[in-house]
């Protein structure tokens, strides 16, 4: 189970609708796999596939964080939200593919979701909360949107100035 290399912004394939996967084998399963130890290596709460470079509609969660927690791990296929809460809620929001940068980001706390798990079994289950916003987070990144795409026009543009002055930064502090 490699821990693989996570894709970070602009590259283009962030931009791109996943495609749906047709049947759940050892592929499918090796592959979230691997997603399951990039995220926790990261770290993060979650990572879809196409971070990695894949572009098919799975991705892995886990909000269970600190070493004294047990794992609470999730893989959801193909999923699907049916239904949103009316009550909203706010989360500074962050990407494993935008490294170091965070918004506040307003979605309903509250979304009932179908997806196939790892048997290749349809599922509904409702996700509340912090993985109610982890779950839209990942969703959105299986139609090519970014959280900052949530922002108003103004603060995406700052947050994204932000970020390249950042990478530059990095890229000249890099050791000869
Ligand atoms: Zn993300």
């Amino acid at each position: 189970m490699p821990i693989l290399p996570i894709i970070t912004l602009p590259d283009p394939l962030l931009r791109k609708k996943s495609a749906p996967i047709e049947t759940v084998d050892d592929e499918v399963r090796g592959l979230t796999n691997s997603m399951l130890e990039t995220m926790y290596a990261a770290p993060g709460i979650g990572l879809a596939a196409v971070q990695i470079g894949v572009l098919r509609r799975v991705f892995v969660l886990d909000t269970a964080k600190g070493e004294k927690v047990p794992k609470q791990p999730f893989v959801l296929i193909n999923p699907e939200i049916l239904s949103f809460g009316d009550t909203p809620r706010v989360h500074e929001e962050g990407c494993l593919s935008i490294p170091q940068m965070y918004a506040e980001v307003e979605r309903p706390a509250l979304v009932r979701v179908r997806y196939v798990d790892l048997e290749g079994q349809q599922q509904e289950q409702d996700f509340a909360d912090l993985q109610a916003t982890v779950v839209q987070h990942e969703i959105d990144h299986l139609e090519g949107v970014l959280f900052i795409d949530h922002l108003s026009r103004l603060r995406r543009n700052l947050l994204i100035r932000k970020y390249h002055k950042a990478q530059r930064e990095r890229a000249g502090a890099e050791p000869l």
